[in-house]
């Protein structure tokens, strides 16, 4: 079986909290704890759940913007944390990061030309004569002009700073990017837009995405294969068609009852989860969906499910689930 492009082991991320001013001791945030995915060439891994759930910090622990308490993260079966300097600025390089708010992640003062242009330059990538030519092909990529390349990102609008975004990402020509939840604060027509833009960009410059979003419709667009995370774990991972077809853990029924369907042949009934979603800080004992899960079992609130195979490349984390004998693995098929 070939490497996948990114495999991920184990991956956990825990805060330490402060008890009192600059004192230890006030326990543990378990942001994330313990995932286990992989994301093959040319494909995009959706990564969804509710708020806090931890996916957020899965991104940011992929593209190194924050350092894992324990697993591992491998690009092409290297794993990151042992790369020399010149290995992980070619790293920072290969896996680019579009953030939610295209506002806040474009400085102010700069043009969009030169945000675009400060990685191409920071990396030494391109004579200064061919800049120009390079940003214009850039931004007519994105389905920006170049007239537009001298504008400030407050003269663009959300969708088209968001575009400005991924051109900067695309800029060094990177094999992952790291999507942490693209479109959420644009307007739907232009989530459309600019999800069709990156699907097109995935087809022309074999792209991988983890694509992480709270809303299991934009995910099931663009995606692949889709993760639900729960309280720092993923709870299933699938095929999208079977992940939306035939959801197994009660937490993804859920989710999909509460999404907007426009097929009423398909439209299924609404679960309402009772409760709120527990403190990462102090995750419940067995299942940690246990306090809201509506098919809980005596055995859920001590004994821990562990993501297991229900069907080859579907794997789900719940004592209710069918039985197989297959390991779970958590490469793309
Ligand atoms: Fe619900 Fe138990 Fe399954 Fe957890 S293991 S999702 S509590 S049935």
């Amino acid at each position: 079986m070939s490497i996948p492009l990114l495999q991920v082991s184990g991956l956990k991320k825990h805060y330490p909290m402060r008890s009192g001013l600059l004192r230890a001791g006030g326990g543990t945030v378990r942001a994330v704890d313990g995932v286990d995915f992989a994301v093959a060439r040319g494909e995009t891994l959706g990564l969804v759940g509710e708020s806090g759930c931890g996916k957020s910090t899965v991104g940011r622990l992929l593209a190194k913007l924050l350092a894992p308490t324990s697993g591992t993260i491998c690009l092409d079966g290297q794993p990151i944390d042992r790369l020399g300097s010149r290995a992980t600025r070619d790293f920072r390089r290969r896996v680019q990061m579009v953030f939610q708010d295209p506002y806040s992640s474009l400085n102010p003062r700069l043009t969009a030309a030169r945000i675009v242009a400060e990685p191409l330059l920071n990396y030494g990538r391109i004579p200064r004569a061919e800049l120009h030519e390079r940003l214009q092909a850039l931004f007519m990529k994105v389905g920006l002009r170049a007239d537009q390349m001298q504008r400030y990102p407050h003269e663009f609008s959300g969708g088209q700073r968001q575009r400005v975004g991924i051109a900067r990402a695309l800029a060094l020509s990177p094999s992952l990017i790291v999507c942490d939840e693209p479109v959420s604060a644009l307007d739907v027509s232009v989530q459309a837009q600019v999800i069709n833009l990156m699907m097109d960009l995935q087809a022309e410059l074999g792209l991988s995405y983890l694509f992480i979003a709270h809303d299991l419709a934009v995910v099931e667009h663009i995606s692949h294969r889709i993760a639900v995370m729960y309280l720092g774990k993923i709870v299933e991972l699938a095929d999208k068609h079977r992940l939306i077809g035939a959801p197994q853990h009660p937490y993804t029924q859920a989710l999909l009852s509460a999404a907007p369907v426009a097929d009423a042949a398909i439209r299924r009934q609404r679960i309402v989860l009772s409760g709120d979603v527990p403190s990462p800080a102090q995750p419940p004992a067995g299942c940690r969906f246990h306090t809201r899960c509506p098919h809980a079992l005596p055995r859920c609130r001590s004994e821990e499910p562990r993501l297991r195979d229900v069907a080859p490349g579907h794997a789900v984390a719940c004592h209710l689930a069918p039985s197989t004998d297959a390991a779970v693995d958590p490469a793309p098929a």
